[in-house]
């Protein structure tokens, strides 16, 4: 890691501060960071706040803040406290928590079976975990279903992007295989949304399919080796239950979801027009979209799951707007309050398997009640201001997802999300990434902000990963809401330092208090937050997609 030498001072004009603040991160005893912050003006104070927040949540006493768990009770315990002490307004009809019940299936591999039935009569069983996972549908908790298979390249339906896989393919009543994600042809952001796994279980639902089998490109395998994935085995996955019980379920009918490794899927495609591996190298090759075709096969598959359930909630607290025009408009800050608990399977070092969840997303929940706190110490403003630490975003931006389906505001309409997840506090940042700011007008007030903090914008220096449909913003886009979501840059040494975290202790024991964490750089992110926030509160102009965004036209459209 980078170290520090010392915080420009320019940064520090431009807050208008008493001080410029050392960045050493200060000994770890909190009497005495507290005490020096005391002298030496608000932006230690501030940092002093944040630091003391992640300290706390970050503890191995919260066990890594796992949905569901005691540790991530008495985290969301903390938030509310630390809410009810800065004054906002209980958010979830008049406590601070809103409960969720969410639904877990595990799967059973030795209760699996994928059998492929040849147009000779001949039947082939492939081996459970070697070969082949099965997901159930939470619907149920078992699944035996026999049909044809249809195979439909990536499995998209686009014809908006000019692609559609499913064209002159029947898929009624038949199991469909495609491979994962999406043609390299379409833009980061349209692939990682026409790639995701659940539309495409959604799509195919609607079309009448009653199975799904997903294929690995060798580039998926390059990255993510089918003997890692073994490795993982059994999974487990997790949604909630509407206020009805029911689990929320997407791919009503879709009975599975099968993943097949190499071998596997060379056997399914045995005998047809093109083997496993013609389609898989067309899939791979720039550019490339193998054409569907029905396969020769029906394929028989049975899965069980072992159900289970936990509750968790989402933290709320509120602000009340005072313009009688804006009030009930609300913007939304939130930022993911739970992490992925203690490494059950020992990847860890030996004598540490706390994911403590430190930068992901310690930091930014810190950032946020300090956001809340600098409200405070403001005029009221003119829109309402929602603060949301949420749970389960590592189970599937699943606490976001039960806010937006069943938001807790009454009347009030949500017209803008600010998001916080993982801000990475490990470099004297220069500049800032704002992902979704050039999708709408919320882009203008980013960049005012950071002007005054003489902070640059830079574009998204990873836009393969698709970060903007990969945190909790993002299920306030699907509901047509404009989002921004900040990453420190990697200018100023930020490139050798984030990739380094991203290799190293992303989702792992040591994204831990042990990190150089930067906690003047933090207290000057959770500024800049603040002040975008402020503008987008207290603007006159109510936040708008730009004309032809593609998440504004696919979300919000009319
Ligand atoms: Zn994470």
């Amino acid at each position: 890691m980078i170290r520090s030498t010392s915080v420009p001072c320019l940064f520090a004009a431009a807050l208008t501060l008493a001080a410029c603040v050392s960045n050493e991160s200060p000994p770890s005893g909190a009497a005495s960071f507290v005490d020096e912050a005391e002298s030496i003006g608000l932006l230690a104070m501030s940092s002093a706040r944040i630091k003391a927040d992640v300290v706390f949540l970050a503890d191995d006493a919260r066990a890594g803040r796992e949905a569901g768990t005691p540790g991530y009770d008495a985290a969301a315990a903390f938030v509310a406290a630390r809410m009810a002490e800065t004054g906002l307004v209980p958010g979830a009809d008049g406590g601070w928590l809103q409960d969720i019940s969410f639904v877990t299936a595990t799967q059973i591999p030795n209760e699996s079976a994928f059998i492929i039935h040849a147009a000779d009569g001949s039947d082939r069983a492939l081996r459970p975990v070697e070969d082949f996972a099965v997901f159930v549908s939470a619907a149920n908790a078992t699944t035996d279903v026999k049909a044809p298979v249809v195979f439909a390249g990536f499995g998209v339906h686009a014809p908006e992007f000019g692609h559609d896989d499913f064209v002159g393919l029947d898929v009624e009543g038949k199991i469909v295989a495609y491979f994962t994600g999406a043609p390299d042809t379409f833009d980061s952001e349209a692939r990682a949304h026409f790639g995701n796994s659940n539309g495409k279980r959604a799509f195919i639902a609607k079309r009448g399919a009653v199975g799904a089998i997903t294929l690995r490109t060798a580039s998926v395998e390059k990255r993510f080796s089918w003997e890692r994935y073994k490795a993982n085995s059994p999974r487990t996955s997790t949604t909630w239950a509407g206020p009805d019980g029911r689990a929320r379920i997407d791919d009503d009918g879709v009975a599975a979801n099968v993943v097949l490794g190499a071998d596997g899927a060379a056997a399914l495609f045995e005998g047809a027009a093109l083997s496993f591996a013609d389609v898989r190298d067309q899939a791979d090759a720039p550019g490339g979209a193998p054409a569907g075709f029905a396969l020769p096969v029906a394929v028989t598959i049975r899965g069980a799951s072992d159900m289970n359930g936990f509750q968790s909630a989402n933290v709320i607290g509120v602000i009340p707007g005072v313009d009688p025009d804006r009030k009930h408009q609300a913007v939304v800050v939130t930022a993911h309050l739970d992490h992925t608990g203690v490494d059950s399977r020992k990847r860890g070092r030996k004598d540490d398997r706390i994911n403590n969840g430190a930068m992901d997303n310690a930091i930014g929940v810190a950032m946020m009640l300090e956001t809340a706190r600098r409200f405070r110490e403001g005029p009221p403003p003119a829109r309402t201001i929602v603060f949301i630490a949420l749970t389960a975003e590592e189970k599937g931006l699943l606490g976001a997802d039960y806010f937006a389906h069943y938001p807790t505001l009454g009347d009030i309409e949500i017209v803008a999300n600010v998001n916080l997840d993982m801000p990475l506090m490990l470099h004297p940042f220069t500049d800032i990434v704002a992902f979704g700011a050039e999708r709408s007008s919320l882009g203008g007030i980013v960049e005012a902000a950071l002007q005054d903090a003489n902070v640059a914008v830079s574009p998204d220096p990873i836009p393969e990963q698709g970060i903007f449909t990969r945190s909790d913003h993002y299920r306030f886009v699907e509901k047509g809401v404009p989002a921004i979501f900040l990453w420190p840059g990697f200018a100023n040494g930020g490139e050798e330092v984030i990739t380094g975290f991203l290799a190293t202790h992303y989702h792992k024991p040591s994204d831990d208090l042990s990190l150089p964490i930067r906690w003047g750089d933090a207290a000057r992110f959770a500024d800049i937050n603040y002040k975008i926030a402020r503008e987008i509160a207290d603007r006159v102009d109510k936040p708008a997609w730009n004309d032809g965004d593609f998440f504004g036209d696919l979300f919000a459209g009319d």
